[in-house]
């Protein structure tokens, strides 16, 4: 199955968020544009407890249940089918993905300085 991974589009990422990306609410209209092109559409969330070392590199952002940690507003999250939390880089696994039978991943995302970063 071809599946559509929205990474993190959460409201400290974009303009106006403890650690924003300059234009980064510009990709929602595009990712919602996209939805109705795959058969599933699944995202993830970075979901920090308050206090955690991650916040020793950088400014505390998407701390669990706040409105930072929601997605941007304009996102049409109702069609969302499965959201991933992630606290870690390592947290997005295959392990989650395969059950899910996917095999083609499209990624929408925004924070590409933190994001690549973490895959490396
Ligand atoms: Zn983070």
């Amino acid at each position: 199955m071809k599946a559509l991974l929205i990474v993190d589009v959460q409201n400290d990422f974009c303009p106006g968020g403890t650690l924003a990306v300059p234009g980064g609410d510009k990709v929602v209209p595009v990712i919602n544009s996209l939805m109705d092109s795959f058969p599933l559409v699944i995202a993830s969330k970075d979901w920090h407890p308050k206090d955690t070392v991650h916040f020793k590199k950088w400014p505390p952002h998407c701390v669990q249940n706040t409105p930072g940690a929601d997605f941007h507003p304009k996102l049409n999250a109702s069609k969302i089918k499965k959201i991933f939390l992630k606290g870690s880089p390592t947290a997005l696994l295959y392990a989650d993905l395969i059950p899910l039978a996917i095999f083609t991943l499209v990624l929408a995302l925004l924070a590409t300085h933190s994001f690549q970063k973490r895959l490396t």
